[in-house]
């Protein structure tokens, strides 16, 4: 194996899915958060996530106590990456707050550690240099539920190390991954790059009174052979987030079309908290959405 300790920083949705998945494939995790209390919650966390481990991957007892028994706490920043070979940084998704952690770690962890990112939408590039080792960073990218959907996207900026990116790529295969290395920096990763305009094109297609969301559905899963078709991903990925990205967007370009979208989705979906399959309701009804009915697709 080309590392042996890792250290998560951040134990919130990704890290302690992150950290949980590391130990279960025979790394040494430190798991960092700011307090004692959060990593409280952590543990707590760990074992709802064993039972799912149990249930998906059929886990024995055996795997998941040496999961247990590799998994550390800690909330002293240099105490947790004291010998780390490879530090996973999942603290939220805002600039001041990962600048600031970056600056922190830079300073009290050894030469010898590789920085990486699981940001979703914020390049690499942006905190290479506060990092104080630009060649050792990178991002390497999960989904949500890592454990089943198992992509990690690799992603270095133009002064990541070559050996260091091929080291991570490793990494992620050794933690039960499929690695997915990108040649340079792209906003959205591959995934989202690919997913971000079709839901946006279903949107506007609905909005702009072109057709129904379940004959956009059956066009797009019945021509491809998708088992859902964007309206119900939208109801997986959550309409909030579908909302939050579609006002970003509105704000930054104030394109009518994009506003009229943040309106329709705000009164008809954000008001009324149907956010798709968390709350039971969204583009379709749960547990039971009309596109897993049969004959939906005839
Ligand atoms: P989250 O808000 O659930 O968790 C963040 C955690 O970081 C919390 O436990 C918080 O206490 C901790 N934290 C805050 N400041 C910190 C600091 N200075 N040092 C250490 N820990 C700190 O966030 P999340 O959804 O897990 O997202 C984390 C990262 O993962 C983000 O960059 C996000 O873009 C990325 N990501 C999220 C998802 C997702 O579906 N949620 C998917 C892929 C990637």
């Amino acid at each position: 194996m080309s590392f042996k300790n890792i250290t998560v920083a951040g134990s919130g949705v990704l890290g302690y899915q992150i950290a949980f998945q590391s130990a279960f494939h025979g790394f040494h995790v430190t798991v960092y958060d700011i307090n004692e209390e959060v990593l409280a919650k952590a543990k707590a966390k760990f074992d709802q996530l064993s039972a799912s481990y149990a249930t998906d991957l059929k886990a024995s007892v055996a795997q998941l106590k040496h999961t247990f028994d590799r998994l550390k706490y800690n909330s002293n920043l240099e105490e947790a990456v004291a010998d780390a070979d490879l530090v996973i940084e999942a603290v939220p998704e805002n600039p001041a707050i990962k600048t600031s952690f970056y600056e922190q770690l830079s300073k009290v962890a050894p030469a010898k550690t590789i920085f990486a990112t699981n940001s979703s939408t914020l390049l690499p590039s942006q905190f290479a240099q506060v990092t104080g080792r630009p060649s050792q960073f990178l991002a390497l990218h999960f989904a949500n539920t890592i454990w089943i959907n198992n992509t990690a996207e690799i992603m270095g900026h133009a002064g990541t190390d070559k050996k260091v990116f091929d080291e991570v790529v490793a990494f992620a295969k050794e933690i039960g991954m499929v690695a997915l290395p990108l040649h340079k920096e792209q906003p959205g990763y591959i995934l989202n790059s690919l997913l971000v305009p079709l839901l946006n094109a279903a949107t506007d297609l609905l909005i702009n009174d072109v057709a129904e969301v379940q004959t956009i559905d059956k066009t797009w899963m019945i021509a491809t052979g998708a088992p859902f078709g964007p309206f119900g991903i939208l109801d997986i990925v959550g309409i909030n987030t579908a909302y939050n990205i579609n006002a970003m967007q509105a704000a930054a370009t104030k394109n009518p079309s994009k506003i009229k979208t943040v309106e329709y989705l705000k009164t008809n979906f954000i008001d009324k908290n149907k956010l798709g399959v968390a709350t039971g309701e969204g583009f379709y009804k749960y547990p039971n959405p009309a596109y897993k009915e049969d004959g939906f697709l005839k």
